[in-house]
């Protein structure tokens, strides 16, 4: 059994695609301005966006994709969730292509050097976001969308169960031998 992996407690600092050469003085990641919004607002806007995703299964592959991070950051447990996060390697260049799949995200905002999230570091982050890439079959399915761009998340290893199904199965048969454990206890047999 793998150990629990403990969720990043921060977000992944992400660099921006053209950042300036280290020796130069502005090798600072370049300030982008975020509008300031309010919390109804940012109700409203997903609200909108919950409904420009259902209506775009009638024509974007990717939104299959996007509704599997949705269901499995929505209901997997942590310790199955980011099971493959000690073996992710790579990280963000800020290319933004991922929040312009299927539609542009009323929370992606850019400029000439860089781009950002609205939202990613709030309380209204949103977890499809914030957890991908989460197993290679995410991670393939952004980079099949955004090619022949790249996304330099890639993955060093696997986990003791690298599909989903396999993990929940695994959890099943630990939580079902925890009871069983219990039970012989109590009826001292
Ligand atoms: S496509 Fe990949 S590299 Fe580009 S913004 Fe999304 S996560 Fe980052
Ligand atoms: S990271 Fe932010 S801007 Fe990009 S898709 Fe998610 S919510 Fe939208």
């Amino acid at each position: 059994m793998s150990q629990p992996v403990q969720p990043p407690q921060r977000l992944v600092q992400i660099e921006p695609l053209n950042k300036p050469a280290a020796s130069s003085a502005a090798s600072e990641t370049p300030a982008i301005e975020i509008p300031k919004f309010t919390d109804a607002w940012v109700y409203r806007t997903k609200t909108r966006i919950t409904f420009r995703k259902i209506a775009s299964f009638f024509y974007a592959r990717h939104s299959y994709g996007a509704a599997r991070r949705w269901v499995l950051s929505s209901f997997l447990p942590d310790r199955i969730l980011y099971r493959w996060k000690p073996y992710q390697r790579g990280g963000c260049n800020r290319c933004g292509l991922c929040c312009k799949l299927t539609f542009r995200c009323s929370f992606f905002v850019e400029n000439e050097h860089t781009t950002a999230c609205m939202i990613y570091t709030t309380k209204h982050a949103t977890p499809p976001c914030v957890v991908f890439p989460i197993d290679p079959i995410d991670l393939r399915e952004v980079q099949r969308e955004i090619a022949p761009a790249p996304c330099p998340f890639y993955f060093e290893g696997q986990p003791e169960h690298p599909t989903t199904w396999g993990a929940v199965k695994a959890e099943l048969r630990h939580a079902l031998g925890k009871r069983v454990d219990k039970l012989k206890e109590a009826f001292d047999f």
